[in-house]
């Protein structure tokens, strides 16, 4: 407890939110760097490990909540939830779960750009821990390699599969598509629902939060008219 409330106090420090309640600043969604913050010691545990770990505690959290662990709808719960923390929705945490992504010569010399989109994804909150759901939108230019579109979704979806926030994700697709098409030349739209703020909170059920990235030539008006002209259709 001591050491978030020392990470918080920094946080707080150095966003210069001092006087805010970490409720509040919970629910303005702060977004603190690229990198998704994890200690260096992450992935000292197995994770199978890791699994039975969550299990007890997600167990006693049910516990404290007064729930009954022996009730047969609810005893598989702690083992569920740990196997799908670990295999599924945060799977993305660990590298060793990133897609290897092979990348092919630009025969066809398809020099315009290309676009991925309407690219389903399921997250989580990482202040609330409840969904996120949207549609990414991923293009590029081919600096001479080109990717196969199978690997554009299964790089968004091991970004997704991290506790998140919006822009980090954005960020995050982007900036791994620059280094593997070794290309400036990316764009990534994220249109998303975040259920913290439909179902919960100020339980606004129709807005959407709207993310971009325009890297190298994606930067500018014409290009970005012509990516939205491609989104529309
Ligand atoms: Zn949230």
């Amino acid at each position: 407890m001591k050491h978030q409330e020392t990470m918080l106090n920094t946080l707080v420090k150095e966003s210069g939110l001092i006087g805010f309640s970490e409720d509040e600043i919970g629910d303005d969604h702060i977004y603190t760097g690229l990198e998704t913050p994890m200690r260096a010691d992450a992935f000292k545990m197995t994770d199978d490990e890791k699994k039975e770990k969550i299990a007890v505690l997600f167990g006693q959290i049910m516990d404290v909540m007064g729930l009954d662990l022996t009730d047969d709808s609810l005893k598989g719960t702690p083992n569920r939830v740990a196997k799908m923390y670990i295999e599924e929705i945060f799977s993305g945490l660990n590298p060793a779960n990133k897609p290897k992504v092979a990348l092919f010569d630009n025969k066809y010399q398809y020099n315009q750009m290309l676009v991925e989109k309407n690219i389903t994804f399921y997250s989580n909150c990482e202040h609330h821990f409840v969904p996120i759901i949207g549609k990414a939108h991923v293009a590029y230019i081919s600096s001479g390699k080109v990717i196969g579109l199978s690997k554009l979704n299964r790089i968004v979806q091991y970004y997704a599969k991290r506790p998140q926030v919006q822009e980090r994700l954005t960020n995050q697709i982007a900036e791994d598509l620059k280094a593997i098409l070794n290309t400036e030349d990316v764009a990534v739209i994220i249109d998303a629902k975040h259920l913290c703020v439909s179902s919960r909170g100020i339980k606004d059920d129709t807005s959407a939060t709207v993310t971009s990235y325009y890297g190298g030539v994606f930067n500018t008006s014409t290009k970005i008219a012509e990516l939205q002209n491609y989104l529309n259709q």
